[in-house]
């Protein structure tokens, strides 16, 4: 039978349905112990994922191919064609992360066209599924590497400076992959050719559970940044000094942390210090330095600013009054990704106005091609919230309501 598009499904039968395909996948890359994934870019894990992609395009006589930057893509119609309507996300994970953070999203893609088959559309527009390379960014240290090179955010020279923990750089583990480290690089045309881009992701906070909703539409990605505090005291001994002659900087650390919790909780934000690093690190004695990161993100600028400056002059005054320097290093900051309005409306409007429209705190590659590409994201129930670690969960039936958003949303934009 020839499918609706004019593309002969292939032989041998129905393509997997959604059930099928996440358990094919489930077993890939999935530590034993922790119960967690290690799918990091151009590992072997990875590599498996890359080629289930590969397996199930051709298992629907899609057009396979790899990009310039080890993106893939399963095109059904023309990949040159105009105006593509492209859906998809990852399959990386954070380490120790969970099953539907990015997998969720291409599974989802393949169950909606197996969906719009089945209703027997016709398309007149090229339809792509995706899977963007090095999204987490757990291997390299930065995020959505394959689709901020392809968008023109990341140069191919500092790309090539990336180093993972044992020093390999990313061009020595794509060339290890079988990928050309020396195509890498902007790819303006491609982005040309597509009209909308579609990312279907599981929920990582529970906006949803507390509105009783499967599925959402994105509003905003928000701002966030990274600041580095370095409280410099004077290292002394734990047992003979007074308290009242030290200069102790994981005081002042521990001030900050409290003033964070509170400027956050005030401004409806968050901001946590996740990480830190003491010198010299011993139980027995007054830190020298103590050194620790704020991540800190907000619904719009001004409160995010406001937040920032509210921490920074609590942990100014902290030190001040404690004896200990502060030096605050911003070290990165993504502005706020309003997501287009037309097209978010227009899934709103396909989706009959039954799903709330949310912000969310976490970054993803439809925030990195919102800047080229008309871009909306879907997002499924999660019912913890938990993300980025292996309690991440969706229940079955959410998935499915999420397939069949994807699939009338895609109905609306390609078909007809
Ligand atoms: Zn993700």
């Amino acid at each position: 039978m020839t499918g609706p598009d004019g593309t002969r499904p292939p032989a041998g039968g129905q393509p997997p349905s959604f059930h099928t395909m996440w358990a094919e996948l489930a077993p890939v890359g999935r530590h034993p112990a922790s119960g967690g994934y290690r799918r990091h870019a151009w590992t072997g894990a990875d590599a498996d994922c890359r080629t289930w992609f590969q397996e199930q395009a051709e298992a629907r006589g899609l057009t396979y191919e790899t990009d310039r930057n080890g993106n893939q893509w399963a095109w059904l119609g023309d990949p040159l064609g105009e105006d593509a309507v492209v859906t998809g996300s990852h399959l990386d994970s954070v380490p120790d992360g969970g099953a539907f953070d990015g997998p969720l999203g291409v599974v989802s893609s393949f169950a909606a066209l197996d969906e719009l088959r089945r209703r027997g559309v016709g398309f007149r527009r090229p339809l792509a599924i995706t899977n963007f390379g090095d999204e987490e960014g757990a291997r390299f240290g930065l995020a959505c590497v394959g689709s901020r090179l392809t968008a023109g955010q990341l140069t191919k020279e500092a790309a090539h400076r990336l180093r993972d923990g044992d020093g390999v750089s990313l061009p020595q583990a794509m060339e290890a992959a079988g990928y050309d480290p020396e195509a890498i690089g902007p790819d303006p045309e491609r982005l040309a050719r597509i009209g909308a881009f579609v990312e279907l992701h599981v929920e990582q906070g529970r906006a949803l559970d507390l509105t009783g909703d499967a599925v959402g539409i994105a509003s905003a990605i928000w701002p966030h940044g990274r600041w580095r505090y370095d409280f410099h005291g004077e290292a002394n001994h734990a047992g003979t000094t007074r308290l009242a002659d030290r200069r102790d900087p994981m005081l002042t650390y521990a001030e900050t942390v409290l003033a964070a919790r509170r400027e956050a909780e005030l401004a409806g934000a968050v901001a946590t210090f996740g990480k830190i690093a003491v010198e010299p690190n011993g139980v027995n004695a007054i830190p020298s330095l103590v050194r620790g990161w704020l991540d800190s993100r907000a619904a719009d600028q001004a409160t995010l600013d406001t937040v920032v400056a509210g921490i920074e002059a609590a942990a100014h005054e902290a030190a001040a009054r404690q004896g200990v320097d502060l030096t605050v290093v911003r070290e990165s900051f993504t502005p706020v990704v309003e997501f287009e309005h037309a097209l978010r409306d227009e899934l709103a409007k396909i989706l009959g106005g039954r799903v709330p429209v949310l912000g969310t705190g976490a970054g993803h590659d439809a925030g990195i091609l919102s800047a080229s590409v008309p871009t909306a994201m879907l997002f499924v129930r999660n019912p913890t919230g938990v993300s980025h670690s292996p309690a991440e969960h969706a229940a079955e039936d959410d998935c499915v309501a999420g397939v069949l958003a994807l699939a009338d949303v895609l109905e609306g934009l390609a078909c007809g």
